[in-house]
């Protein structure tokens, strides 16, 4: 009786001491798994909008600082002084050494949940404009910043395994646009220090849970918001001769824009010129003064961008010029400086280093490559615009393993990211984001 309780009291006293002498960021994931899913199961219960992200930023901030980060709440500026910059910034100090940047964003969109899951949301919340819409993490930032807080707790236990210094950023305003540069603007380099290197995560629609999948150099595109206006001479519908039809006009703008990407630009430089809104005219036998477009313009190379946005202009110029308009009624074309975003690039070396560092975390067979595409992400904007600071941004995996074979054996597609059904598998992929992501980390500052 006494030999037993003598090797249970033992036992009691070494465990402890060996299982922190063996953590791992998978053993801290394990024991942290079941606390992070309640929060993001609470975070997806509440969503909230760009700019309107006050609950969600809080969580974020209580969390860091009990992993044991300084925090800054409220951090960063937009250019509109009417919005409130709900920007977060925890950093962990451990000795000397390199600085690593990792970023959550915050944000939901303005979409009616239909996943049917029991912590499906039924909020609903003005947006900027003043409208009453339904709120829905239909990107799945509530894996990020659970993932962030995840990464966070495992690295604040890991100390002896990195030096330096950790700032871990919540920003605000993704979707919209902007927080990443409100953040920067308000100084956060100068405050915080500029980092080596800026990395981040984002969930994956289209690949298993337990499989993250990465893309070197560029990954998300340079995208801008072109407004345009066409001008005409309006009149009567049966007197054609007697004005300049702006529609008949915009008809013609709009095919020979097409030409800028099929027909001027090398087809190795990717560019898309989509026209996703056209307004002209009230009545059939009415030939309007003017007619709007609402243009998004994607390319990675940024004298690709500048040379296409150009020629948009030229264009449009040419054909109203050639429609025989006086110089006063040619198109007024406005590139919307605010809502543009420069492409997300990941650094070559660096992203060979964060594949080797994810390949012995989650194992070869489970980090996969990525095609880019033409979406925008303005975590680019913390690399800066000549991509000094190296950046990495990777893939997790989201989908149920049994649904992702399912797409794929009848190829019925799958619900996409900022789809009302699309609904992440919260314990594989926050698991496999959070290991990840300590692992890169590690990688990144080990001593
Ligand atoms: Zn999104
Ligand atoms: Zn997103």
């Amino acid at each position: 009786m006494k030999i037993r309780s003598f090797s249970i009291l033992s036992l009691s006293i070494l465990l402890p001491a060996l299982a922190l002498a063996q953590s791992t960021p998978q053993s801290i994931v394990d024991a942290e798994l079941p606390s992070l899913v309640t929060i993001y199961k609470d975070f997806h219960t509440h969503p909230e909008l760009s700019t309107k992200e006050q609950r969600s930023s809080a969580i974020v901030a209580k969390e860091l600082r009990t992993a044991g980060c300084e925090v800054t709440e409220n951090f960063g500026s937009y250019d509109n002084p009417e919005w409130k910059c709900y920007g977060v910034v925890g950093v962990m100090k451990n000795g000397d050494g390199p600085t690593v940047l990792v970023r959550t964003d915050m944000d939901a969109l303005p979409v009616q949940e239909q996943t049917g899951a029991s912590y499906a949301s039924t909020v609903r919340m003005k947006n900027v404009d003043g409208q009453d819409v339904p709120v829905m993490h239909a990107c799945g930032h509530d894996i990020h910043m659970s993932a962030l807080i995840g990464t966070a707790r495992a690295l604040g236990k890991l100390k002896d395994k990195w030096h330096g210094t950790i700032i871990f950023i919540g920003q605000p305003a993704e979707e919209r646009v902007g927080g990443a540069r409100a953040m920067l603007h308000a100084g956060l380099y100068d405050r915080f220090g500029k980092p080596d290197y800026a990395v981040a995560l984002h969930d994956d629609a289209e690949t298993e849970a337990g499989k993250i999948a990465i893309t070197e150099g560029y990954c998300y595109a340079n995208a801008d918001s072109v407004d345009v206006t066409v001008k005409g001479i309006g009149g009567h519908g049966a007197y054609p001769h007697k004005t300049k039809d702006p529609i008949a006009l915009s008809a013609e703008i709009i095919n020979a824009w097409q030409t800028i990407v099929s027909r001027e630009n090398n087809p190795l430089d990717p560019v898309v010129i989509t026209v996703g809104s056209i307004h002209g005219g009230m009545k059939n036998n009415i030939i309007p003064d003017e007619v709007k477009m609402q243009l998004s313009v994607r390319s990675y190379k940024p004298e690709v961008r500048e040379r296409v946005l150009a020629a948009i202009d030229q264009v449009a110029r040419g054909c109203a010029t050639a429609a025989g308009l006086p110089p006063d009624k040619m198109p007024d074309v406005k590139v919307l400086k605010t809502e543009g975003v420069n492409a997300t690039y990941n650094n070559p070396e660096l992203t060979k280093r964060v594949t080797a560092a994810l390949k012995s975390a989650i194992g070869e067979e489970n980090v996969i490559h990525k095609d880019p595409t033409m979406g925008g992400e303005d975590f680019s904007d913390f690399s800066l615009p000549d991509h000094s600071i190296p950046a990495c941004m990777f893939n997790v995996g989201a989908v149920d393993p049994a649904k992702a074979a399912e797409s794929k054996k009848t190829g019925a597609p799958l619900p996409s990211l900022h789809s009302s059904k699309f609904l992440p598998v919260p314990e594989p992929t926050i698991r496999t984001a959070v290991v990840g992501m300590t692992a890169t980390v590690l990688d990144l500052m080990k001593r």
